[in-house]
């Protein structure tokens, strides 16, 4: 099949590896010689349980998960995850929440329906372009948990350190930056992410959970479908899931076990996002928006500084098969997200682009 592929730096959805694409095409109209599509397929069917039961195992073989954690594939998007977190974990009707970004600002307004919500820490003075020192925070002494989102997508910003939560649970918002880099399950209790941005299609949430936080203690009123019991007591199959998005993860888990796994990942995701920084740290037309210690090696922000070269570059660079380059409304400028599935060959290419560009507009 002869195609035409762009670079593709989306925030999210997301570029996808190539082969795993072409494996889901190949499979398509009859998986495995079931003479059916998976889209077509019984959730309860045996070829569907060997589908998420697999990308369970490979999952847990990827992140290194505990036994005392359960792995959900739930629906919603990351916003749900917004509402249920509260609605399952608020024992004492008190949360702390580090506002980095407006995906943490939006957990926190969300969390606030629910109980006594405090931002322990923020970033917000400064357009969330660094990561507030977490190392001392005022911890609320009856918080059931610690929020953070780790890996701030529109603004480019990383937690290089976890807060010291002073023994109170973590929980994660690591949609942007799942899988990118080794992770220790067990500092967190609750981590959580929509696949959309580096994983797989939209539709499909990963939340890995400790044991002891699945209770049917949550809040009154909280809906069936929102209890993380619910999904755990039936292996992410209480009701239909997401099916066929699952079975996309579950080839991505694959590619990267066969790329060498996480520390592998990070060692590529490093080599690429160096290649851009060193570029923007020298350049005299383009510069980075964030604070160097914290810098994301997931989602990479930058401006020239003026506004019409900023639509110029987006301009040429779309022509030149570089795509969706163009920065959050938020933030402004540009925005290279250079995701697991984005090849080293793609960010040399963007490098040597802008290079040009710089000399042709100096
Ligand atoms: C994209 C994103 C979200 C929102 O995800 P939805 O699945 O659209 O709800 C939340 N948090 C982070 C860090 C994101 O990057």
């Amino acid at each position: 099949m002869k195609v035409s592929r762009v670079y593709n730096f989306s925030a999210g959805p997301a570029v996808l590896p190539e082969s795993v694409l072409r494996e889901a095409a190949e499979e398509m109209l009859d998986y495995k010689g079931t003479g059916m599509s998976v889209m077509e397929m019984s959730h309860r069917s045996k070829a569907y349980d060997t589908i998420i039961k697999e990308a369970e195992a490979d999952l847990r073989e990827l992140m290194n998960i505990p036994d005392n954690y359960k792995v959900l594939f739930l629906q919603g998007g990351a916003n749900l995850q917004f509402a249920m977190i509260p609605m399952n974990l608020m024992k004492n009707k008190v949360a702390d929440y580090i506002v980095t970004g407006q995906w943490a600002k939006k957990a926190y307004n969300e969390a606030k329906l629910y109980g006594t919500v405090n931002k322990i820490a923020s970033s917000e003075d400064k357009t969330f372009s660094y990561i507030p020192d977490c190392s001392d925070l005022n911890i609320s002494e009856n918080a059931d948990y610690v929020y953070i989102c780790e890996n701030n997508t529109i603004y480019g910003t990383k937690f290089k350190e976890l807060p010291n939560t002073k023994g109170k649970t973590l929980v994660s918002d690591v949609s942007s930056c799942f899988l990118s880099e080794p992770v220790d399950v067990s500092k967190y209790g609750l981590i959580y992410g929509g696949v959309q941005k580096n994983i797989g299609p939209a539709g499909v949430v990963v939340a890995i959970i400790r044991e002891d936080l699945v209770t049917d203690d949550t809040l009154p009123g909280t809906p069936t479908m929102m209890k993380y019991k619910t999904h755990v007591d039936a292996k992410s199959l209480y009701n239909t899931p997401p099916a066929y998005g699952i079975y996309i993860c579950g080839k991505v888990f694959k590619w990267l076990k066969a790329q060498g796994g996480l520390e592998k990942m990070k060692e590529i995701n490093d080599k690429k996002a160096a290649l851009l920084y060193d570029f923007l740290d020298q350049s005299n037309m383009f510069k980075g928006t964030v604070v160097k210690e914290d810098r994301s090696i997931m989602n990479v922000p930058f401006v020239t500084g003026n506004d019409e070269l900023d639509a110029k570059f987006i301009k040429e660079s779309e022509k030149a098969g570089f795509v969706n380059l163009k920065g959050h409304r938020s933030v402004g400028g540009m925005r290279a997200s250079i995701y697991n599935a984005m090849p080293m060959e793609g960010v040399e290419k963007l490098v040597d682009f802008m290079k040009k560009f710089e000399e042709e507009n100096a």
